[in-house]
């Protein structure tokens, strides 16, 4: 049943029907970017076929329409992570953009000796910008290990929390290892020291509903390419009362209410943080993706998504040499691995060539990588549309690369 109303899906989105090398796509790169349904690629064709123009200056009536639509889109997102105020969703570029400015504009306020902790499985854009406000300010990172199922150490994080800490930072599902981490439990921790909590949504959103007011965060990030919208666009979700109190990042258009020479101000939020012509096409393709997330149900896709990993997990397991990293309980559709004496570049290259497409290397998640005792894994990671059938592919795939390669 649940297998058939995902098929259905599935059906919406037109790239999977695509060969490569001769051979049927069978797409496992969903951590690093998804595929579009119909519906979202539509929405931005009719945007530039009807609704183009710059939005929030023009008098005239097409520059209105963008606006309302982009607007429109803006109350979607809200909707979609049930956010109070759509004055707490900022539109950015993706989830990198989402923490820098977190960094340039709430960590440029701390001083010298504070602590922002991060964990050992953050993506590295949850760690350099952090790094780089050390080597300018002189605060302290301070990272939350990881046990050896690729969990967080919440001992240690409860250990580490000081009275200099002043930001946690971590990241909800891990792309790197699939691990689901207990995000309302360290934001509760948090708030009992009232420190803020930053959450890298970007593996979450496309996988379980995520609604900010229960996580109690105080900011969320993530980016439209991995929810089934569009790249160039993403969120920054921050409290009301917390962004009132942030300066603005980027300086231009759009982010003022009056300038001179001499004096400028502001304009309220959520406009404060976006400055110059947003991405407005793919603006209204996030929103659109909201809607189609909503619809398809996001409860069952983390469903059908348990099942496929569950699936393939099972299968991998069968193969000699094979060593999953991450094992967490509870966990994502990814599953990180290396195989004995096979490289998984070359593992990568070949099932290429037999239409699978994975992930190899280091997932932009370097430290975890080497906290395992390795440079590079090969990951499968698991989108709403993928099926039993293709895991029986990429098994057999790897097979047959294993055979060719020792
Ligand atoms: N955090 C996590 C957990 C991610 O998986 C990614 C994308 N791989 C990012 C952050 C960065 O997202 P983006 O490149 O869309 O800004």
């Amino acid at each position: 049943q649940l297998a058939q109303e995902m098929l259905a899906l599935r059906e919406q989105f037109p790239l999977l029907n695509r060969t490569v090398h001769g051979k049927p796509l069978v797409y496992f790169d969903n951590g690093a970017t998804v595929q579009k349904p119909e519906a979202v690629i539509e929405s931005m064709n009719q945007y530039y076929r009807e609704l183009n123009s710059n939005i929030h200056r023009g008098v005239h009536y097409l520059s209105g329409e963008a606006t309302d639509a982009y607007e429109q889109a803006r109350e979607k997102v809200r909707q979609f992570i049930n956010a109070r105020s759509s004055k707490e969703v900022i539109f950015v570029r993706g989830t990198t953009e989402a923490i820098n400015l977190v960094a340039n504009t709430f960590g440029r306020q701390l001083s010298e000796g504070d602590e922002v902790i991060v964990s050992m499985m953050e993506h590295h854009a949850n760690i350099v910008p952090w790094q780089l406000l050390r080597d300018q300010l002189g605060i302290v990172l301070k990272v939350i290990p990881v046990d050896e199922d690729g969990e967080l150490d919440m001992a240690a994080l409860n250990a580490m929390i000081s009275d200099k800490t002043r930001l946690i930072s971590v990241t909800h599902i891990s792309n790197a290892l699939g691990t689901i981490n207990p995000v309302k439990q360290i934001t509760q921790l948090a708030h009992l020291h009232e420190i803020p909590v930053l959450l890298d949504g970007a593996q979450a959103v496309p996988h379980t509903k995520v609604d900010v007011q229960d996580l109690d965060c105080d900011f969320y990030a993530f980016s439209g390419h991995k929810m089934y919208g569009p790249t160039g666009v993403g969120i920054l979700y921050g409290k009301e009362t917390m962004l009132e109190k942030l300066p603005p990042w980027q300086g231009g258009g759009d982010m003022i209410d009056h300038v001179s020479f001499e004096e400028t101000t502001f304009a309220d939020l959520p406009h404060k943080f976006e400055a110059g012509t947003p991405a407005i096409a793919e603006g209204i393709g996030l929103g659109v993706a909201c809607d189609w997330l909503t619809n398809a149900g996001l409860d069952k896709i983390a469903a059908w998504e348990d099942i496929l990993l569950k699936y393939a997990t099972e299968q991998m397991n069968e193969i000699p040499g094979m060593r999953i990293i991450g094992n967490a309980e509870q966990k994502a559709g990814v599953i990180s691995f290396v195989m004995d004496g096979v490289h998984a570049q070359d593992l990568g290259v070949l099932i290429d060539q037999l239409g699978v497409a994975i992930r190899t290397g280091h997932h932009c998640a370097m430290p975890v990588l080497h906290h395992f005792g390795v440079n590079a894994t090969a990951r499968a990671s698991f989108g709403l549309y993928n099926t039993k059938e293709e895991i029986d592919v990429f098994i057999a795939a790897m097979n047959r690369a294993r055979d060719m390669l020792l």
